[in-house]
């Protein structure tokens, strides 16, 4: 009797043991996720562009999602279920998508209102003009992996487009089509281009590699393999902006890549007939398709306050470590603007000050927030919150700060205060806006394989 009782307890502590340990690390993984959505909360009102969605009637908890995200407490569990606790901190990889293996993720933009400032485009990323397309990030999704693939898919397009056109397709000085910018998206546009043996040109205004060729020098490219037309497979995850620009050089060096840059197309106007006349500084073309691979970054917004027309007033930071024993003033409050202040700060003799207009930085990584606190501790950095730049002199810049003025020298300015995206251009050339769903081509084929798996193979 006695020994049949022990068995017992033996039993129930082999069963009763492990769950309480499970039972307590669910609830401290839970806590934690509250913990991470609080701070969400904090540090913004929510996701700012696209960003996952979990379905949670197919979520089965397997946190394979939690695990991959690299920008950290995105996505949290709760309840046993996938929940987006930090949707500001997503910019996009898809990672999750892929890893859910029910295919119970999809990207999405973020609200109703983000999306009304989004031009609409079609699964196949036509806009509201007839072929006139729009890929990578002008499209509201960052990332070199998604320009690269939107800008392959949508050559797919006009390439099926214009085989369609028969004997129509040859008229003389129209080309196939033409790509608008030398981005990640206009760079995979034109490759492909030349895979299809297309008549195009693709128009540059500024230097080949976009986005990418302004990064500052070394700056780690974080990227989940990427598949370029003609070049296959960029196996690496991280690579230097060096590396990546020295992979677009081999490109350039083609005889059949056909690029002009110091082209800034100005207007896209269609014809009855169909056909774009695309007018630059330089001249004009004409094609049967436009692929606008644009970017978002625009042009750098400025303060318009007085001096800043000075030479020693900058927009962009590529190279840090050429600024040593200066007086220098950073100017915004996002990642890049404390970036380039934390970058500034760290160089030899440099006395960086970084004014943001608001009383706290809400809308930072954290990451980037705790290296700050370390810069001001350290007095690499000197933060005046509460305060604005009114006017720019040779050797110094004046702040308002709480209403006061303060006159404090200077040898550099850099203002971080965004880009003014190119909606404007968009909207004269005829292309609407409005709100849309999108679904990244990561997810959907993840969730496609992941239906597959669900699914009866066929008889
Ligand atoms: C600081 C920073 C860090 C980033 N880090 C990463 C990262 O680690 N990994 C990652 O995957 N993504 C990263 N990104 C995002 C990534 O760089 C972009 O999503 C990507 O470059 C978008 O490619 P794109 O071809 O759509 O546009 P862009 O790279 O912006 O290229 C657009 C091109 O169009 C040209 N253009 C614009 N207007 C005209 C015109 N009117 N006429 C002719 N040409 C024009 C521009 O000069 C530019 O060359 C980062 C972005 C920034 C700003």
């Amino acid at each position: 009797m006695a020994s049949s009782l022990l068995i017992y307890c033996f039993y129930a502590l082999v069963i009763l043991v492990p769950m309480a340990f499970y039972l307590r690390s669910q609830k401290r993984r839970a806590a934690r996720a509250r913990e991470a959505a609080e701070k969400g909360k904090l540090f913004s009102e929510g996701p700012k562009a696209q960003h996952p969605h979990i379905d949670v009637t197919n979520c089965i908890g397997c946190q394979s999602c939690t695990a991959v995200c690299p920008e950290g407490d995105v996505l949290a569990m709760l309840g046993g279920k996938a929940v987006l606790v930090n949707g500001y901190k997503c910019i996009g990889h898809g990672l999750c998508a892929e890893a859910c293996p029910v295919g119970a993720i999809s990207m999405v933009m973020a609200s109703p209102s983000m999306g009304a400032e989004m031009p609409y485009l079609t699964p196949k990323y036509e806009t509201s003009v007839p072929n006139l397309f729009i890929a990578g990030e002008l499209g509201g999704l960052a990332l070199i992996r998604n320009a690269v693939n939107q800008g392959r898919d949508c050559i797919d397009t006009v390439a099926n487009r214009v085989a369609a056109l028969g004997a129509a397709r040859s008229l003389p000085g129209v080309y196939d089509v033409l790509i608008i910018g030398a981005g990640p998206a206009g760079i995979s546009a034109s490759l492909r281009a030349m895979e299809k043996k297309l008549n195009y040109l693709t128009l540059e205004r500024d230097e080949i590699g976009g986005t990418v060729a302004k990064y500052p020098r070394q700056k780690l490219v974080m990227t989940s393999p990427v598949e370029f037309p003609m070049y296959g497979k960029l196996k690496k995850t991280e690579l230097s902006k060096e590396e990546l620009l020295a992979f677009w050089n081999q490109v350039l060096r083609r005889a059949d890549f056909k690029v002009r840059s110091g082209e800034r197309v100005e207007d896209v106007r269609r014809g009855e007939e169909g056909i774009f006349t695309v007018v630059t500084n330089n001249g004009q073309y004409s094609s049967h398709a436009v692929v606008l691979a644009l970017g978002r970054t625009g042009t750098p917004r400025k303060l318009g306050v007085k001096g800043e027309e000075l030479p020693k007033v900058m927009y962009r930071l590529i190279e840090a470590d050429h600024y040593i024993n200066k007086r220098i003033l950073v100017v915004g409050g996002g990642d890049s603007a404390i970036e380039a202040a934390m970058g500034l700060g760290f160089q030899k003799g440099n006395q960086v000050t970084l004014s943001y207009r608001k009383g706290s930085f809400s809308r930072i990584k954290e990451r980037n927030a705790k290296r700050l606190e370390d810069c001001i501790r350290t007095g690499k950095v000197k933060v005046v919150l509460n305060s604005i730049p009114v006017e720019i002199k040779a050797d110094a810049v004046i702040l308002e700060v709480s209403g006061e003025l303060r006159e404090i020298p200077n040898d550099f300015v850099w203002i971080f205060a965004g880009g003014i995206p190119p909606n404007d251009f968009l909207k004269k050339i005829g292309v609407q806006f409005g709100m849309r769903d999108i679904t990244l081509e990561a997810s959907s084929e993840a969730q496609q394989a992941a239906l597959e798996r669900k699914q009866p193979a066929p008889a």
